[in-house]
């Protein structure tokens, strides 16, 4: 041996590919590639952010235990029992780090979020797909494949890159048919743009049961994804092997303060998920209307819209067309979509915008 070799299951993971910030010629007329909030983040979050400066020697509160106290009063959870990441996806890893290795299997849906192969392979163990149903979760067939090997199954819900969402039923369902041994994560990524009651009990799950962990993120509704800060709920021991291999000082004093001050800003959260519903129905009615053109909506209960290109014009096109004029999605050809961009809603004038950008692209 003449240098360091990596570990073969590393040099097995597929890179992550972010949504581009920059089109091709630079100029940018709308980012709608990561699904962050067009509306921000709410003023006290940004001034809690501003006001945090005055301590950047010292180290940020390790327990995070301020934060941890707001997010449990906001979903009425016990703070001792939730865990903090540098973003939603460290929680991802620390799930994957603590009960999954070599030899193992982790299960999640074809159209996936990407992160869950590149946590299952970091760890050495295999990723066993589960086929979709129309683009959606279909719990039957995670169900199917489950083994004696399995440890994990992850599912976001909404899912993302698809924007579909499975019912309370069917969560319920999912955690029953499984395994005890096996621990079940519910990725709620985008849960603050669901209805109260279209809820999908995920949480309730994660107070009772001892095999279910529930993620949270700053970076989507609460407009704070500069800062890096998800969270996670679970039982007392599942948190407590999480926490084993976190590191030390993972959120920002100032990320810290800003996703307080975010929780606290209801007005703003309920503000964006109008928003959001407003535009994303508009969007998918416009979408609807290409519909001759062999485009298509797959129904979003999320902040993006996955549209699939089943005609003369190929997602790959539109999404140069899009470029050319400005607007940056997101083609997944990677996650295996060639067929489908995922376009994030925007404000009023970039929802419109990028309609009016395909409608100019598919009439050639
Ligand atoms: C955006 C996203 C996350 C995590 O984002 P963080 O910025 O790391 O918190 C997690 N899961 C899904 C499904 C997402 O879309």
């Amino acid at each position: 041996m003449t240098a360091p070799i990596p570990k073969p299951w590393i040099m097995d993971i597929a890179p992550y590919v972010p949504g581009r910030s920059k089109t091709d010629d630079g100029r940018v007329v709308a980012k709608l590639s990561s699904n962050e909030n067009p509306l921000g983040t709410a003023p006290q979050a940004r001034a809690a952010f501003d006001a945090a400066h005055g301590s950047l020697e010292r180290y940020p509160d390790a327990g995070a235990a301020e934060l941890r106290e707001a997010i449990a009063a906001s979903c009425d959870l016990d703070p001792a029992r939730v865990i903090y990441g540098t973003g939603s996806d460290e929680v991802l890893h620390l799930a994957a780090g603590a009960f999954a290795g070599p030899g193992d299997e982790v299960i999640f849906v074809r159209y996936g979020f990407a992160v869950y192969e590149i946590a299952t392979r970091r760890v050495g163990a295999l990723p066993v797909i589960a086929p979709d149903r129309d683009y959606a979760t279909d719990v039957d067939a995670i169900l199917a494949a489950v083994t004696d090997k399995t440890r994990i199954v992850f599912v976001a819900n909404p899912n993302n890159p698809t924007g579909t969402f499975i019912a309370r039923e069917e969560i319920a369902r999912l955690h029953a048919g499984l395994p005890k041994w096996v621990l079940l994560v519910i990725d709620q990524a985008y849960a603050e743009y669901i209805d109260a009651e279209d809820d999908d009990h995920g949480l309730e799950l994660a107070k009772t049961k001892p095999n279910v962990l529930v993620t949270r993120t700053f970076s989507k509704i609460f407009g704070l994804a500069a800062e890096r800060i998800g969270w996670g709920y679970a039982s007392a021991e599942i948190i407590d092997a999480m926490h084993r291999i976190r590191a030390p000082f993972n959120v920002t004093t100032a990320g810290q303060a800003a996703a307080i001050a975010a929780l606290a800003a209801t007005d703003f959260v309920d503000a964006s998920r109008a928003h959001n519903a407003q535009w994303r129905e508009w969007f998918a009615g416009e979408i609807e209307k290409l519909g001759n053109a062999g485009l298509r909506a797959v129904p979003s209960k999320a902040n993006f819209v996955l549209v699939l290109f089943e005609g003369q014009v190929t997602a790959e096109q539109a999404y140069h067309g899009l470029m050319d004029r400005g607007y940056i999605v997101r083609w997944l050809p990677g996650q295996g979509l060639p067929n489908a961009l995922r376009i994030s809603i925007g404000t009023a004038q970039e929802t419109q915008g990028v309609a009016a950008a395909l409608r100019e692209i598919v009439a050639g």
